[in-house]
């Protein structure tokens, strides 16, 4: 059962792999985000689930001076829309 699951979260996870640009990975490595997650103090904003890969990092964004990750959870990218809207330096 267990690896079933693994396997599908696999191949849910494909399509979002692919949408990663060469531009977002080098927006990433310029903000330090690699040896945040190599070091398991990645955190999504809102979840506060660990981020462990790079491909679950769906959005970065500045917030007091900080950069904030967000993982690719559906709910985590709707609470990161409702951000955007409410806050016009992220537009
Ligand atoms: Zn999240």
């Amino acid at each position: 059962m267990l690896r079933l699951r693994l396997t599908r979260r696999r191949i849910d996870r494909q399509p979002l792999q692919a949408a990663h640009s060469a531009q977002f990975n080098t927006l990433l490595q310029s903000l330090a985000v690699p040896e945040a997650v190599t070091s398991g103090h990645a955190r999504c904003k809102f979840c506060l689930t660990l981020i462990h890969t790079l491909d679950e990092v769906a959005a970065v964004f500045p917030d007091g001076g900080a950069v904030q990750l967000v993982c690719d959870k559906p709910a985590c990218l709707l609470a990161l829309a409702d951000l955007v809207e409410s806050r016009t330096d992220l537009m």
